[in-house]
């Protein structure tokens, strides 16, 4: 196993749900395959995407971008996020709602600028000192600290290691062990260590590096700078977003990340647009030596009727940039009133940005998809359920929406639990049927009841 993780802004809980989503799942011909890649049904905005795709990869998508149209829960995220996965297995994906940007505390530009930032990648290849070995023990000391003896801390971690060169234990910072933990690193595991002297830390990366033990004096003894046990070529993922927050907040390092975590000066605490636009220095620098490698992600702005006349002209302009991440928008509403403005447009957009934007269109599913997306979520949740559930859940769903069906699987799992079962029945769907009021159902009873609420 390999220990290499920066600590990474991604905005990891919104893609949770689509978690499944493994590309367009297309055929060599570029036609959808009905059940592939996680995705189910949708054919044809599948292929259009697979086409956008392309047009990626040959470099003709630049200043354009994609707007993906149709009714809730059509699987609109989910073919943004395809589209990210069909570009490389590492490429950024960032997800955002048009209604974000309207913050008391950020403008309304920043907010798109940062997530811009989030969805460019940044590849650096780098080459380390590091120690390459099996683990053959791993112990940690615990400290009593200091409120009384209660409770202890891991003061530090004893690793034996099973090197090219021979047995070593190294005495390791206490973050490692935690990092250990979370990846769940155990005996006869290789793992690498940086041997970097100087103990570098930053969490959730195994690079802190403090002593080697000297198994003859039984004593710690520094690492001799310059001891190399092997030569890696590491590469590491992270976003221009990243390096704005290391630049603003350095917390110094050996590291590249940390190095460029600490060009610019002085040391700001706030990212700015100086700030941004050093890095960008920095960074096309590092492209022309070879170090670093460009990656554009993918940008996907949801509900891109919130935003506003002045975030459209941002983002037209951001759009031209050279280092601009592949922008798709979405949408379920048609004709609408562009904000900050009087004027009617399709989608609430702009003319002259519609002008520059491919627009695909998403379908409602039939229940046969829906039985089949709602049977690859509950394998994905390790959650059992019946074919009747299964058939009652998308008629749920197809009263309201998929993903209101979706959302429904958990709660139901959970009263099958309570009622003593291994599975969800149809009994549970009833329940929370009963339970719950989708969207559409609850705005009808409001209207109905209207008189008796308070004005
Ligand atoms: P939209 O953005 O159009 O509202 P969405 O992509 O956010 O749609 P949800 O409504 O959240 O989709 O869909 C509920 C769940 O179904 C999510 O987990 C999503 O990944 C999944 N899903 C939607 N469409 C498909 C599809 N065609 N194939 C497989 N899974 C899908």
């Amino acid at each position: 196993m390999k220990i290499e993780e920066v600590k990474s802004t991604t905005k990891t809980q919104r893609i949770s749900a689509h978690s499944h989503i493994k590309g367009l799942g297309l055929d060599n011909d570029q036609r959808a395959i009905r059940n592939a890649g996680g995705l189910v049904g949708q054919e044809q905005a599948r292929e259009a995407a697979g086409i956008v795709v392309e047009l990626i990869r040959r470099k003709k998508m630049a200043g354009r971008a994609v707007l993906l149209a149709g009714p809730p829960g059509t699987g609109k995220t989910a073919l943004a996020l395809a589209v990210a996965h069909e570009l490389g297995s590492r490429v950024p994906f960032c997800p955002m709602v048009g209604s974000e940007v309207y913050s008391t505390e950020i403008k309304k530009t920043e907010v798109l600028m940062e997530n811009f930032r989030r969805a460019i990648g940044l590849r650096i290849k780098e080459i380390k000192e590091v120690y390459e070995g099996e683990i053959t023990e791993m112990t940690p000391t615990e400290t009593e600290n200091s409120y009384g003896g209660y409770g202890k801390t891991v003061s530090h971690v004893v690793i034996g290691l099973r090197t090219v060169k021979g047995a070593k234990q190294l005495k390791l910072d206490p973050s490692i062990y935690e990092t250990l933990q979370k990846e769940k690193v155990e005996i006869g595991d290789v793992i690498y260590i940086e041997a970097n002297s100087g103990a570098v830390k930053r969490q959730g990366r195994c690079d802190a590096y403090a002593t080697e033990y000297d198994l003859e004096t039984e004593e710690y003894v520094p690492l001799p700078k310059g001891d190399v046990h092997k030569k890696k070529e590491v590469v590491q993922d992270v976003t221009l977003h990243d390096l704005d927050v290391a630049n603003a907040r350095p917390q110094g390092g050996q590291d590249i990340l940390s190095i460029m975590g600490s060009l610019i000066k002085p040391k700001k605490t706030e990212i700015t647009d100086k700030l941004r636009r050093e890095i960008n220095k920095v960074v096309n620098k590092y492209i022309d030596q070879g170090i670093a490698e460009l990656v554009p992600g993918v940008l996907f702005i949801d509900e891109v009727h919130m935003l506003d006349i002045e975030c459209f002209t941002y983002l037209h302009r951001a759009l031209e940039s050279p280092l601009a991440p592949i922008v798709i928008f979405a949408t379920n509403r048609g004709r609408c009133q562009i904000r900050g403005t009087d004027i009617l447009s399709p989608h609430g957009m702009p003319l002259d940005l519609l002008d520059r934007i491919m627009i695909i269109r998403t379908l409602p599913y039939g229940m046969e998809d829906m039985i089949e997306i709602l049977r690859i979520r509950a394998k994905v949740e390790h959650i059992d359920i019946t074919d009747d559930s299964l058939q009652a859940l998308s008629e749920i769903g197809n009263t309201s929406t998929l993903r209101y069906a979706v959302q429904l699987m958990t709660p139901a799992n959970i009263l099958a639990r309570i009622n003593g079962k291994d599975q969800i029945e149809k009994e549970e769907i009833d329940e929370v049927r009963d339970l719950f009021l989708d969207a559409k159902s609850s705005a009808l009873l409001l209207k109905q009841e209207d008189a008796k609420y308070m004005k």
